[in-house]
């Protein structure tokens, strides 16, 4: 089975003398679906934050599909990138285009010919169940509808990593739990997906791998 992310005693700080993260050690497996709990402050999106490489770790080794991350050198990163698809609590989206030119961003940036843009676009609009939105603006949408635009944008190009950091923040429980739904089909369909959240109840919903943070220290999983 192989390896999708795996944290190796990853310290990381941002200012002194607190610890962001301190010893961090755990593995994903490819095709799995897997939460990082914690309250906020614990050290979540920092995770998240190390797997795209926006920051460094102060130690330790962050192994990404098998390669050190640390290792790739600056102008290949976009490569790294461009294997991840990324959601956020606030969606992230450009409210002055349409729901087409929102999901097409990734695309655009490749350079694809506007014919397999279509049809990606439409692929993954259809897979989150909007395509029937695709020419309406984002501010149109209910935010259940918008998160699920920026799901889309996130697996238009089929990444084999999908993070997303508080997805269900935003959102009720009924559309949180539709949300929680799709990233469930998503990940069904052979993507990895991490999700970062500190609702209990969602993970609690939605059984599956937990790995629970406190104050920047990964704890094994508490008994149920
Ligand atoms: P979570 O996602 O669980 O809310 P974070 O990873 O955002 O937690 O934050 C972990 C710790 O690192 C917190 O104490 C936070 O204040 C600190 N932190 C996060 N980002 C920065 C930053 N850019 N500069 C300084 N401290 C930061």
């Amino acid at each position: 089975m192989s390896v999708m992310i795996d944290f190796r005693n990853v310290w990381k700080q941002y200012q002194k003398p607190a610890w962001a993260l301190s010893d961090v050690s755990f593995s994903i497996a490819a095709g799995e679906m897997c939460f990082i709990t914690g309250p906020s402050g614990s050290g979540k999106s920092t995770i998240l934050r190390l797997v795209t490489r926006e920051c460094a770790p102060n130690d330790g080794q962050i192994l990404v599909g098998g390669t050190e991350i640390r290792r790739i050198p600056g102008p290949k990163i976009y490569l790294l990138r461009r294997a991840m698809g990324v959601v956020f609590q606030d969606f992230r989206l450009l409210h002055e285009r349409r729901v087409f030119d929102n999901v097409a961003v990734p695309l655009r940036v490749l350079g694809l010919p506007e014919k397999d843009i279509k049809r990606k676009v439409f692929i993954a609009l259809r897979m989150v169940g909007l395509h029937h939105r695709i020419w309406n603006t984002p501010s149109e949408l209910s935010y259940g509808e918008q998160q699920r635009v920026a799901i889309a944008r996130a697996v238009v190009n089929n990444p084999r990593l999908l993070l997303a950091d508080e997805p269900t923040g935003n959102l009720d429980p009924d559309l949180a739990s539709e949300i929680m739904s799709l990233f469930r089909e998503i990940n069904r369909q052979g993507t990895t997906v991490v999700i970062c959240t500190h609702d209990r109840d969602i993970v609690r919903k939605f059984a599956g791998r937990v790995l629970p943070l406190r104050e920047g220290r990964l704890r094994e999983r508490e008994p149920a």
